[in-house]
Formats: structure tokens, C-alpha cells, sequence
């Protein structure tokens, strides 16, 4: 026999305990069902060591769980007969989170609102320690289903610290003895704790015993026919797979016999908790052989984007001793995914069909793992395609389309879809690519997150319709849109025009031509890169800004058909530096429209010189720019807002002129 040892918890479990004991939870109820639960796997891998062949101590014990009040002691016990634990697996189990990402959930969890918290322990899985929510001592006596190992007794009260002693006369599994605090006797009364487990452990797939009777049926739900089932079954039934409080926003429950025999039931939860930032959701959907549990949580059996799902399947096509290991790799777990998630995809199509408002809230809160799977998942792209949805420009503000439903309101000569990526719709209507669009009356589909574009370009096509960004998009404008008794310049004039213009930006834009696609805007700036995007552009800005180090400057269309154009032109001829600043400007604010402006400080500069001669001030030039060395302003007949100033008193407009002042 071993002397007692004495070891401390891991710091983050002693923030767990810290944060489960003082917090005021209403239902610590819920720790019958953690230490059922547990108690249930440890069966669980019992039975799957067996089915494997491997050697277990006492073979023959039954495999069931027993739970023994006590009033008079103040004790609730809950012991198993399932793999128990070794002396290390007990340190590691129930001393540390071995999980990574551990202390960030710890932060999370001290964060997050007391109803979140509940739902985050019993999804992170902490489950073991809810017991000290009304525990004041905590004992574990274990005894591992490997034949050679000795028993153990843990026992703790949760103030930083656990013993460990041998001891002896233990057979295969384990016990635990829960000592309750005064406030939280009721736990060790019969009525009480079998209300419990009538609520929370119906479904668990082993006998139950209280103070030695069975309470639970063990019923495979998704065995029966839908008939039979009552939507409150289904809905305790889901509370017992997921740990959820709200009820699933859609199930599926549904049989196959070609290509494989399934039986499926499917649930997917209201909200994502991913999505509030708090923890990666993980695939809990339990893989069974005709009721029998193959794996809990099963890799593999769906793509990595059906995270969120919860529920059960059972294939009885599955060997049921394979193990865990080739199941991993096993072409008929490939055939299973292929099957179940075209059933699921197409559930969802039918759903978003039948009630647009309830879809659009499931899309609210999972559209990213829908992204993710266009992106990711080759097999399903094209199905995928269906269930996105976006604002347009035919929907109203805040409602959504469907690519089917832009699709079916394209006109006859329309080939393709059409894409803008803004930041909101009002950036959105108010993008000069977005113009001509406008004018001709061509549905947009708008865009407004990031990996959208990711999205759209893996996607690629939809009903065989190309997707198409707007600020890309060809479309054979052989009639640029002309606002009616607009003065417009000439090719040999916007010739001249757009050669002055390169040559005063020089390196810093590519190509500058004229844009047929252009309405109200003077210029807007055009990839020059084929393969990018200007919100790609934007993105990789982002991510390295020491890096300015683009292939390519963009290009700079000018509209020959706008004012300001058709008067640059003009000045050009008079007031060479002007038109020189005015051009610099005109690029900068195409610049500012696609976000793509880097450092706003020698722009806004230009812009105080610009003001000042706009409102009659003199400029006192700093170093003029060469190509207008020689161009002196001169008064000319035109109807130049850039007049020959009246004299005035000299700004030095290259300052900064105006101060922001608050009130006090
Ligand atoms: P989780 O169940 O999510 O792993 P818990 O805190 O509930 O987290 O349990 C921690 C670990 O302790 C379990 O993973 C298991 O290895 C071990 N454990 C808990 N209860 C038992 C039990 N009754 N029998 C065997 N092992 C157990
Ligand atoms: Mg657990």
C-alpha cells in the first residue's frame, strides 16, 4: 500500500472550481447529468474494449450505473461499472485540463454571462467539477479495467487541492460519493434526483439503477418511426445530445436503404457559439451500428463545416468491431458523408423554401460554416451555392436573395451574376462600379464580408452562370450611359487628357483611360492585376502594411462625360499645376472609393491647397511641381471654379489651417 499523496490543481482548474462554486447557478441540478454522463462513457469504452477483444477485468460485471441517496449522510452516489482509472489517468483527469485552449476558455467563461456559462461547461466539458457547485467534499474511489492495475481513492474539496490513496476491495469501474452541503441536501433525497434523471438521462444507452431500481427505458429514438415520436421527445432527446437549453432550430430525421442502410437524426442548434467568438463548436454526432455505439463524437462521419451539427446515425452497414482507428480512413465513412450531408444540404434548401424568416436567422448565425464549405469542400460546392444569400440591389434593405432567385430574374441578354464587394449597402450604392449597373438596371448582389470574395471566387459559377465582380465585369458597353445635354470630351481630347494624367502620377497608377461604364463619377480606379481584386488589394494592405510591394498599380479610369473632367481638360490648357493637383486628387479620392488610400496626410495637404483657391486665398507654393514650372495662372475667359484669386493675404495652404477646438 501506497502513503496518501497530496497534489494541487492546475492553476486552471483552480479558476474552474473558483468560478463553479461562487457562481449563483440556478440549476446545479445539472451535475447529476455530467457525473451520469461520465459515468455512461466510462461503460461505453468498456463495452468498446470488449467488442475489440481486448482483455478486461471482471468480463462478465453488467454494464449499468447506480445512484444511491442517502439523506440521513447528506450523500448522493453515483458509481459505474465502466473502465475506471489508473493512478496517472486519475492526476490527468481530474486535476488537469488537458485540453489546449483551456485558459482562453477560462477567460471566456469568467467573461461570459451567468446563463452562457452553463451552456459552456457542459460544452467544453468540464462537467466533472459542477459537482463541487454543491458539494463541500468530493470522493472517487476507481479501480481501472486493466486486470493488473491497483484501486484509488481521490477525494478533495475543491480548495486547490486533491488526495490520492491505494485501497482495496474494489471490482472494474467507479464511485463517487458526493458530500452535499447543508443548502443543497435535497440532492440526497430519492424524489428529488429521480425527477432528475427523468429529465436528463432518459436516453443514456445503459441501465440506470436508483436506490436499486431501474429508472430509465433505454429507447433509441431515432429507431422508431417518426409517427410515433412526439415533438417533445425529440426535443429531451436533443437536450441529451447537446447540452443545449434552447430547443433545436431544425432536425432532421430521416431513413435510407440505398446506397447504405441509415438511420439518421440530426439536430441543428439555434444559436452558434462560435460565432459569439466563445469556442469552436465540435461535432457531436455519435456514430452507431444498430443501436450500438460505435463512437461517440465520430471523425470523419461529415465535412469539418458541419461542426455545429448534434444528433446520431446509425449505419447498418458498419463491422461492429472495427476500430476506432481504421474507422478513420474507411472508404464506407467517406460513402456515409457523401450520403448524409447531400441529405442535409438538401433539408436545408427545403426549409429556407418553406420559411425565408426562420432561415434567415439559422443563416445569421451559421453562414460561416456555409462559407467555409463552399471554400473547402469540393464535392459540395455547387449544392452549397443554393443556400447562400445576400442582399442585392432588387431586395430591400436588410432582406436577402438567393443566387436561384437573382438567377431567375436576369434578363434575356444577361449572361452572368454580378458581385460588389463594399463594406455596407450604402457603400455599396454609392460604389462608382456600381453605376452603370444602376442606370441599366442590373441586378447586384451585394457583399459585405471579407471572405466573400474567397467564397465567390471558389464558387465561380452558379446554374452556369459566371460570377462576376462588378468592378471586373465586361459588359460590352458599345453605348456608354450619357446623361442627356452633357458636354462631353472627344477621343483626341480625352487622349490628351489621360496622357497628362500619367504623366503627372507616373509609377504611381497604371494604365489611365477612359471608362464607359462610369455615370456620376469622375474616376474610379481599376485593378490592373487580373487575378485581384481591389478588396483583395485591400485585405493583403491589411495583413502586411510594410509591404507596399504590389505587382502592379492599379489603373485609373476617368468618365469623359463628367464636369470635372470635361473642365480639367480645360484648366489643363491654362493652368498646368492645378490641373497637375486636381489630378493627383482625383486619383486619391478613386483611391479613398476603393480603400485602398495608404497615407492620407500628403493628400489632405493638397486638398487645404485646393480650398484655399477655391475660396480666393493665395497659395504660397513650396516647391512647384515640374511640370508646371513655367505655367503661370492666367485669367481666362473659361468658367473656371479655379479663377485668378482676388488679392488676398497669403496662406501657407500646405499647413494644416484649421484646428479642432471642443467645447468645454
Ligand atoms: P469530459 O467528460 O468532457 O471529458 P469531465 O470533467 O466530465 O470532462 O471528466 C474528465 C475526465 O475524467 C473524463 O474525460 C474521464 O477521462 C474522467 N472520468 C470522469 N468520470 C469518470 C468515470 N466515472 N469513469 C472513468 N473516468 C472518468
Ligand atoms: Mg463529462
Amino acid at each position: 500500500m501506497s502513503l496518501q499523496e497530496t497534489h494541487v490543481f492546475q492553476a486552471e482548474i483552480k479558476q474552474l472550481l473558483d468560478i463553479v462554486i461562487h457562481s449563483l447557478y440556478t440549476e446545479k441540478e445539472i451535475f447529476i447529468r455530467e457525473l451520469i454522463s461520465n459515468a455512461a462513457d466510462a461503460i461505453e469504452k468498456v463495452r468498446f474494449q470488449q467488442a475489440g477483444g481486448t482483455e478486461v477485468r471482471s468480463p462478465s460485471l453488467p454494464l449499468k450505473i447506480s445512484v444511491t441517496t442517502d439523506d440521513a449522510a447528506k450523500t448522493i452516489t453515483i458509481a459505474d461499472t465502466g473502465v475506471g482509472m489508473t493512478k496517472k489517468e486519475l492526476i490527468d483527469n481530474l486535476g488537469t485540463i488537458a485540453r489546449s485552449g483551456s485558459k482562453e476558455f477560462m477567460q471566456k467563461l469568467g467573461e461570459a454571462k451567468a446563463e452562457q456559462r452553463l451552456d459552456l461547461i457542459g460544452q467544453f466539458g468540464v462537467g466533472f467539477y459542477s459537482a463541487f457547485m454543491v458539494a463541500e467534499k468530493v470522493d472517487v474511489y476507481t479501480c481501472s479495467s486493466k486486470a493488473d492495475e491497483p484501486a484509488w481513492h481521490w477525494s478533495s474539496t475543491g480548495a486547490g487541492s486533491f488526495d490520492i490513496v491505494e485501497t482495496e476491495g474494489l471490482d472494474r469501474g467507479t464511485r463517487i460519493v458526493v458530500h452535499l452541503r447543508d443548502e443543497q441536501k435535497e440532492y440526497a433525497t430519492k424524489a428529488r434526483v429521480e425527477e432528475i434523471l427523468r429529465r436528463y438521462s432518459n436516453f443514456v444507452p445503459f441501465p440506470i439503477e436508483l436506490n436499486g431500481e431501474t429508472t430509465n427505458k433505454v429507447q433509441a429514438l431515432w429507431a422508431k418511426s417518426k409517427s410515433e415520436i412526439k415533438d417533445e421527445e425529440y426535443n429531451e432527446f436533443y437536450q441529451f445530445v447537446s447540452h443545449d437549453y434552447q430547443p433545436p432550430a431544425y432536425r432532421l430525421h430521416f431513413n435510407a436503404d440505398a446506397p447504405l442502410s441509415i438511420k439518421a437524426l440530426l439536430f441543428t442548434p439555434q444559436t452558434s457559439l462560435e460565432r459569439m467568438g466563445l469556442t469552436r463548436a465540435e461535432n457531436e454526432v455519435s456514430l452507431y451500428c444498430r443501436k450500438v455505439l460505435i463512437q461517440p463524437k465520430a471523425k470523419n462521419l461529415f465535412p469539418e463545416w458541419l461542426r455545429f451539427l448534434k444528433g446520431v446515425v446509425d449505419c447498418e452497414d458498419l463491422p461492429l468491431n472495427i476500430s476506432r482507428e481504421t474507422m478513420q480512413d474507411s472508404a464506407l465513412l467517406a460513402k456515409l458523408n457523401q450520403v448524409l450531408t447531400a441529405r442535409y444540404i438538401k433539408m436545408l434548401d427545403e426549409e429556407a423554401k418553406k420559411d425565408v424568416e426562420k432561415y434567415s436567422k439559422f443563416y445569421s448565425e451559421f453562414s460561416h460554416c456555409l462559407k467555409e464549405g463552399v471554400v473547402r469542400d469540393d464535392k459540395n460546392r455547387e449544392a452549397l451555392g443554393k443556400l447562400l444569400r445576400f442582399e442585392s440591389s432588387a431586395t430591400e434593405p436588410g432582406k436577402t436573395t438567393s443566387l436561384a432567385d437573382y438567377v431567375s430574374r436576369m434578363g434575356s441578354d444577361q449572361t452572368e451574376i454580378y458581385a460588389l464587394l463594399a463594406s455596407s449597402r450604402e457603400a455599396a450604392e454609392g460604389n462608382p462600379n456600381y453605376e452603370v449597373f444602376r442606370e441599366r438596371k442590373i441586378e447586384v448582389l451585394f457583399m459585405y464580408e471579407h471572405h466573400d470574395e474567397f467564397v465567390m471566387e471558389h464558387l465561380r459559377t452558379f446554374d452556369g452562370k459566371k460570377l462576376t465582380f462588378a468592378e471586373k465585369a465586361d459588359l460590352a458597353l458599345d453605348e456608354p450611359v450619357k446623361k442627356e445635354d452633357a458636354k462631353e470630351l472627344d477621343a483626341d481630347q480625352t487622349r490628351a487628357l489621360t496622357n497628362f494624367i500619367k504623366e503627372t502620377l507616373g509609377e504611381r497608377v497604371g494604365e489611365v483611360r477612359a471608362s464607359k461604364r462610369l455615370v456620376d463619377s469622375p474616376a474610379v480606379v481599376a485593378e490592373s492585376d487580373p487575378g485581384m481584386t481591389s478588396s483583395m488589394r485591400r485585405i493583403m494592405k491589411a495583413m502586411n502594411r510594410e509591404a507596399r510591394s504590389f505587382a502592379s498599380s492599379p489603373h485609373l479610369e476617368i468618365n469623359p462625360r463628367h464636369p470635372l473632367i470635361v473642365q480639367l481638360y480645360a484648366v489643363r490648357q491654362q493652368d498646368a499645376a492645378l490641373a497637375g493637383k486636381v489630378s493627383e486628387q482625383l486619383f486619391d479620392n478613386a483611391l479613398i472609393a476603393a480603400g485602398l488610400l495608404e497615407d492620407p496626410r500628403l493628400m489632405l495637404q493638397r486638398l487645404n491647397v485646393l480650398l484655399t483657391r477655391v475660396i480666393g486665398g493665395e497659395v504660397k507654393e513650396e516647391a512647384p511641381a515640374p511640370s508646371a514650372s513655367d505655367a503661370k495662372p492666367e485669367a481666362d475667359g473659361g468658367a473656371s471654379v479655379f479663377d485668378e484669386p482676388a488679392a488676398t493675404e497669403a496662406v501657407d495652404a500646405t499647413e494644416v489651417p484649421v484646428t479642432v477646438v471642443k467645447d468645454a
